[in-house]
């Protein structure tokens, strides 16, 4: 059950500490991320822009958010060290290979971030994949420079005109595609809608209403789109009215 935050953060003000106490319960019902908003699975690839993403987490402690992240089953495992780190850890496999979890933090927005390790005897078979959750928005002031359609980690990014690469923005169960028909390219084309239409001020998730610009629609589903694409703010614009891109 994902978090929501009329239900599920229950906050009471401590006058004379002057700040909230608050209770917060989340339970993932479907696996890793399904407890926090848009969650993101980041598999091996060749992408500059998950790479870029990935390289700037910092290690931390695991918290709440991690244990979240991971599920009641694999939550107590965030504590145990990687094969790296200590041959005998409980996590080791025959004090060579590894099926750990690591934990970090993208210190750009604070979101967690929980790295699942696997390493064979010998190191044949080795890999990462990072999970995580999408903002709901960018911060206060920044402002969208170029949309990513990254084809390489099927992802979708947003780069601000500061230079910071983020997650694009994503509301719980709606997930966004491109080089197709169907309920992903839809919340792109409306996505592309509202950040044209806000100047790129406005990368927020939220429900999306109104009929998508059909101009927009069919690029996003055209084989145009079905590749690794940056599209600049203006190029956005002129998709909206032109239905193509300069
Ligand atoms: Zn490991």
């Amino acid at each position: 059950m994902a978090y929501q935050h009329d239900r599920d953060l229950n906050l009471t003000y401590s006058p004379e500490k002057g700040y909230w106490h608050f209770v917060l319960y989340m339970e993932p019902d479907v696996g890793p991320g399904s407890a926090l908003n848009g969650s993101q699975i980041l598999e091996p690839s060749s992408s500059p822009y998950a790479a870029e993403w990935l390289s700037r987490l910092v290690p931390c402690d695991p918290d709440a958010l991690h244990v979240a992240l991971v599920g009641s089953d694999d939550a107590p495992k965030l504590w145990r060290p990687c094969v790296y780190d200590d041959s005998d850890s409980p996590s080791a496999v025959a004090g060579d290979g590894c099926i750990c979890w690591q934990t970090f933090r993208d210190p750009e927005t604070l979101l967690p971030v929980a790295a699942h390790h696997y390493r064979t005897v010998s190191g044949n078979i080795e890999h990462w994949r990072h999970f995580t959750c999408a903002p709901l928005s960018l911060r206060d002031g920044e402002r969208l420079s170029t949309i990513i359609i990254d084809h390489d980690s099927h992802m979708f990014w947003v780069r601000t005109d500061g230079g910071t690469l983020h997650i694009l923005p994503e509301r719980q169960g709606a997930g966004y595609g491109s080089g197709y028909s169907g309920g992903g390219s839809l919340e792109l084309t409306l996505m592309i809608e509202k950040i044209a239409n806000s100047d790129g001020y406005d990368v927020s998730a939220g429900i999306l209403s109104g009929a998508p610009n059909r101009k927009v629609r069919s690029w996003v589903i055209s084989p145009e789109a079905n590749r690794t694409r940056e599209l600049t703010l203006d190029q956005l614009k002129f998709l909206c009215q032109a239905g193509i891109v300069e």
